[in-house]
C-alpha cells in the first residue's frame, strides 16, 4: 500500500530529528513520507547527508516516471533534451513537486516543458551579456568596485529559467578549474578597486568544505577584498548541506554574506529554516533573492507569504528579479507591469523590511536597474503631491520648490523663546 504524502501545511510538523553528533537535521513529515515510499532503502541519517542527496539526484526520464506522472509534454520535452541545464533535482526538493499536478508551482520550476524549445523576439542564450563582460574566464566585472566570480558549474538541483543556463553542467562553457580560479584570484588581486567578490556559478556551496575554505582563505588574503557574498539555492534545495563542518569554514571570513535563491512559499519547509537558521546563527546576514515567474509567484498573495515567511526564517527580501530573457523562457516571463503590481501591494501594507527591490537586470550588460511605482503624483504650487499605499493624496511641502526663507514665519513671539 502506498504511503499518502501530506499535503502542505504553512509550518508541517518535525518528524523525526536526526539525532547523530555529527548530523543533526529535521525531517519534516511530508518528507519523511516521501522517503519512505520511494526511497526505503535510505536510512535517515542517509537522507540527512548532503552527498547522500547530490549522488542521489533524479536525472533521468525513467527516474522522474518512478516519482511524477509526467504530462505528455513533459515526456517530451525531458526526452528532447541535450546539452547544459539538464534535469537534476535533489531527493528531499523533488518530495515537495506535486506528482499529480502539472502546474504546481514548484514542479514547473524544474521539470522541463516544450515551451523551452521556443525562442521569441530579445532572446539570448547570454542575455545580460556576461561573456563579453569577462576579462579572464569565470569572472565578471561589470560593476566598479565588484566582480562576480563563477566558481562551480552546476547545482544541486537545476532551475529551468536559470539566467546561466548556458554553462550549468557544461564544463566546455565553464571549467571551474583549479587554473580558471588561478586567473580569477590574480586578477582580483591585480585590481585593486574590487572591493567585493560575489561568488556563484552554479552553486559555490556544492562545493566541498576544503575547496571553499582553500577559495575563502585566498580570497581573504588579499587586502582590499572588503566584502565577500555567496549566491545560493543550495539552502533550499538542498538544505542538509548547512551542517556545522560548512558553518565553521564560513564563519571564518566574515564579513561574508549570503543571497539565498527564493521562489516560492512552499520552499519555506522546517529543513530549510533549519539551514537558514545555522547560517544566521553563524553571523552571516542573508537576503533573499526571487525571480518574478508566470503562474508561480506572480501574485500578491503568493508573494507576501512568501516575505513573510523569509523574515520569519531570518532572511531580508532583497531582490525580486524581473526573468532574464533566456531562450524559450517566455512561459516564465512576466509583463513588467505584474512586478509594479506586486511591490504596489507589498510597499506599505507590510514591513518596509519585507519589501524587495524590483530590477530588471539589462539586456547587453546594463546592470541592475531599479523599477518603481511612481508615487508622486504632481506638483501643485511649491507642493509635492503624494500618492500613499492606499491610494490616497498628501501634499509635502518641499524645501526644493518655490517656497524660501522669505515665506518663513517666527515659531515664537520675541521673548517667548
Ligand atoms: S540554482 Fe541558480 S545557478 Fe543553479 S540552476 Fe538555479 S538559477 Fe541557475
Amino acid at each position: 500500500m502506498r504511503t499518502a504524502i501530506p499535503p502542505f501545511a504553512p509550518y508541517p510538523r518535525i518528524i523525526k530529528r536526526q539525532v547523530s553528533p555529527v548530523l543533526r537535521f529535521p525531517i519534516s513529515e511530508r518528507s519523511e513520507a516521501f522517503r519512505a515510499r520511494f526511497f526505503p532503502e535510505a536510512t535517515a541519517a542517509e537522507w540527512c547527508d548532503w552527498r547522500w542527496q547530490l549522488r542521489h539526484r533524479i536525472r533521468t526520464l525513467d527516474e522522474l516516471e518512478r516519482i511524477i506522472r509526467l504530462t505528455t509534454d513533459e515526456r517530451t520535452a525531458i526526452a528532447r533534451h541535450r546539452g547544459s541545464l539538464p534535469v537534476s533535482i535533489t531527493p528531499y526538493y523533488a518530495g515537495l513537486i506535486d506528482a499529480h499536478d502539472a502546474s504546481q508551482p514548484l514542479r514547473r520550476t524544474m521539470i522541463p516543458v516544450t515551451d523551452e524549445y521556443l525562442g521569441s523576439p530579445g532572446e539570448a542564450e547570454d542575455p545580460l551579456g556576461e561573456d563579453a563582460d569577462s576579462p579572464v574566464p569565470g569572472l565578471v566585472h561589470r560593476y566598479p568596485d565588484r566582480v562576480l566570480f563563477l566558481v562551480a558549474n552546476s547545482c544541486a538541483a537545476n532551475c529551468r529559467y536559470c539566467t546561466r543556463s548556458r554553462m550549468v553542467d557544461n564544463p566546455e562553457r565553464n571549467t571551474c578549474s583549479q587554473t580558471q580560479w588561478e586567473q580569477g584570484l590574480a586578477y582580483i588581486a591585480a585590481h585593486p578597486e574590487v572591493r567585493d567578490v560575489l561568488l556563484s556559478g552554479g552553486d559555490p556551496l556544492i562545493l566541498s568544505d576544503d575547496r571553499l575554505d582553500w577559495l575563502l582563505g585566498r580570497l581573504r588574503a588579499i587586502p582590499h577584498v572588503e566584502f565577500i557574498r555567496i549566491g545560493t539555492k543550495v539552502p533550499v534545495v538542498l538544505p542538509q548541506r548547512v551542517g556545522p563542518s560548512l558553518t565553521r569554514v564560513l564563519k571564518r571570513y566574515h564579513p561574508l554574506w549570503m543571497s539565498i535563491h527564493f521562489t516560492h512559499p512552499d520552499e519555506l519547509t522546517p529543513e530549510t529554516r533549519e539551514a537558514c537558521s545555522r547560517l544566521a546563527d553563524a553571523g552571516i546576514p542573508l537576503g533573499s533573492q526571487t525571480v518574478l515567474l508566470s503562474g508561480i509567484n506572480d501574485r500578491v498573495d503568493v508573494m507576501t507569504e512568501l516575505v513573510h515567511g523569509l523574515l520569519k526564517a531570518r532572511v531580508k527580501p532583497y531582490y525580486l528579479y524581473q526573468c532574464d530573457p533566456i531562450v524559450g523562457s517566455l512561459h516564465f516571463r512576466t509583463p513588467v507591469q505584474k512586478g509594479l503590481e506586486i511591490i504596489r501591494g507589498l510597499r506599505g501594507h507590510t514591513t518596509g523590511y519585507a519589501v524587495p527591490s524590483y530590477v530588471i537586470d539589462a539586456p547587453d550588460g546594463g546592470g541592475k536597474i531599479p523599477i518603481l511605482p511612481d508615487y508622486v503624483a504632481g506638483r501643485d504650487g511649491d507642493d509635492l503631491v503624494l500618492t500613499n499605499y492606499e491610494g490616497k493624496l498628501f501634499r509635502y511641502p518641499d524645501p526644493g520648490g518655490k517656497l524660501g526663507r522669505d515665506r518663513t514665519l517666527p515659531l515664537f513671539p520675541e521673548g517667548n523663546g
